[in-house]
């Protein structure tokens, strides 16, 4: 390294003193800005003595504004609200259920002040976060117990434990299922310490597979909602309301995991029939566990409900301390019922709902007001066309059934050979956006399905930025 050249990176001192960095630490605080100048100068260091650094890339202007950079990139939340314009409206990746307003300002109120959790009010005495809830389950499902958790495979898990460990189950070949991520019903009934006890086959199962199985082992009979697949053809499954008078005559317990479960019949919606927490109370299932998030619209939760003395069981056993929900899940989930009891304005007041039953004319009419606006900030490589689309429900709930909606569909007009680099390049492009944008590659093109495009000029305001690799 010749003298002449010889560059030396400013000192900390002097940068932390230097008018540039002033503002990064009131911003960021002192502590911040140190560490992040020291990082960045053991980075710049090696430049420096090999003499590759000019003199203008170390100066303390341009020092502070690549910090400054660096510190706003760490501030930002990894927690990010996106556009789910994948077509799929309870994903489960994507957060399944958007909460009400009504729900919302409950959490906020749970987050901001002391409340009456485990206190019940009228006494003065002690009281269960499940009664705050008990009273509106009670009402809108007609059980006569209730008893809630984190989330309904926690439900699933709590259940077996506490009424089947050490004794077995007894399950259909056809209900052994696998819900995503690590969620599979052998495997939950082995933890719970319940030993399986397969009847049936994967398509058939008849009334006396299930008597068969009945012994002095048994500890309970289980039924799973397949959820995420469906079996066609030749098929057979009990009635549950004979299997519960089986289980009865035997002295066993009925569960029933319901998977999404409505409280609600969905058909007056037009959506598609799904068996409800009362019908099946109704049938005779004893437990019926069911998720919050999924079709019921609130967030995260598993609700157990059911026969008192077996709730009572259930919550006495100490898994359901490790499980229960915290006070902004029960806030939330209070808030949510509460809109059932008006179904005539549920579809307006719940955020799911109302976007499961937005009609297909009105989506297509969004598409054909975005079409030209996208069309223009992609240019001429891209189609862009507004078209009918198929979304799903999600969160396993009717995996066949479709949701007629509509989509901006975007067709690279490049030979076969580049589409595939040309897609996932628009993919990257709108994930990358301030918000990122979601949609499904299908059929040699992007996919954008309106469904959920809820706040319009958000999405539009960041068009502009969208800035595609070729
Ligand atoms: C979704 C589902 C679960 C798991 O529910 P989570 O709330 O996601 O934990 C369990 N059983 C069935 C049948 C399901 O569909």
């Amino acid at each position: 390294m010749s003298s002449s050249v010889a560059l030396r990176l400013p000192s900390i001192d002097g940068l932390l003193r230097h008018p540039a960095c002033a503002p990064l630490a009131e911003r960021y605080g002192r502590d911040s800005l140190l560490t992040g100048l020291r990082q960045l100068l053991d980075e710049l260091r090696p430049g420096v003595l090999s003499g590759q650094l000019a003199a203008v890339e170390i100066g303390p202007e341009v020092l502070a504004g690549r910090v400054g950079e660096r510190l706003a990139q760490q501030q930002r939340s990894q927690v990010r609200r996106v556009f789910n314009l994948t077509g799929t409206v309870l994903h489960t990746n994507l957060g399944r259920a958007l909460l009400p307003e009504e729900a919302i300002e409950a959490v906020q109120m749970a987050a901001r002040y002391p409340l009456n959790l485990e206190f019940d009010l009228a006494s003065g005495k002690r009281g269960d976060r499940d009664d705050l809830i008990e009273g509106l389950i009670r009402e809108l499902t007609g059980t006569e117990a209730v008893t809630v958790v984190n989330n309904n495979a926690a439900a699933v898990l709590l259940t077996l434990n506490s009424l089947g460990a050490r004794k077995e189950g007894i399950i259909s070949r056809g209900e052994l299922i696998e819900i995503g991520g690590a969620f599979r019903i052998p495997d939950i009934m082995a933890r719970a310490g319940v030993r399986l006890h397969e009847v049936g086959t994967t398509n058939r199962t008849h009334a006396r597979d299930y008597q068969a199985a009945i012994g002095p082992r048994s500890g309970l009979i289980m039924r799973v909602h397949a959820s995420n697949y469906s079996i066609e053809g030749f098929t057979a499954r009990v009635a549950t309301a004979e299997l519960a008078e089986l289980a009865h005559a035997h002295g066993l317990p009925l569960l029933e995991d319901l998977g999404s479960g409505s409280l609600l019949d969905l058909t007056r919606w037009g959506l598609p029939a799904e068996p409800t927490v009362r019908q099946a109370l109704l049938d005779g299932a004893d437990i019926v566990t069911f998720s919050g998030d999924k079709l019921l619209g609130g967030p995260q939760a598993g609700l157990i409900v059911g026969r008192k003395e077996l709730i009572a069981k259930i919550k006495k056993n100490p898994l359901k301390r490790a499980l229960r929900v915290d006070k902004l899940t029960l806030a939330a989930l209070e808030a949510v019922l509460g809109l059932y009891r008006d179904p005539d304005r549920l579809a307006e007041r719940l955020p799911s709902l109302r976007l499961l039953t937005r009609p297909q004319a009105e989506i297509h009419a969004q598409a054909v007001r975005l079409q030209p606006l996208l069309a223009d900030v992609l240019g001429e490589v891209w189609q862009v066309s507004a078209v009918e689309a198929l979304g799903m429900i999600g969160s396993g709930s009717q995996p066949v059934a479709r949701l007629p909606s509509a989509a901006l569909c975007c067709r690279p007009q490049v030979s076969k050979r580049w589409r595939g680099r040309y897609l996932l390049n628009l993919e990257a492009a709108l994930r990358g956006l301030p918000i990122p944008v979601l949609g499904r590659i299908g059929d040699d093109a992007l996919w954008l399905d309106l469904r959920q495009l809820d706040d319009e000029p958000a999405w539009l305001a960041q068009l502009p930025q969208l800035q595609v690799d070729r």
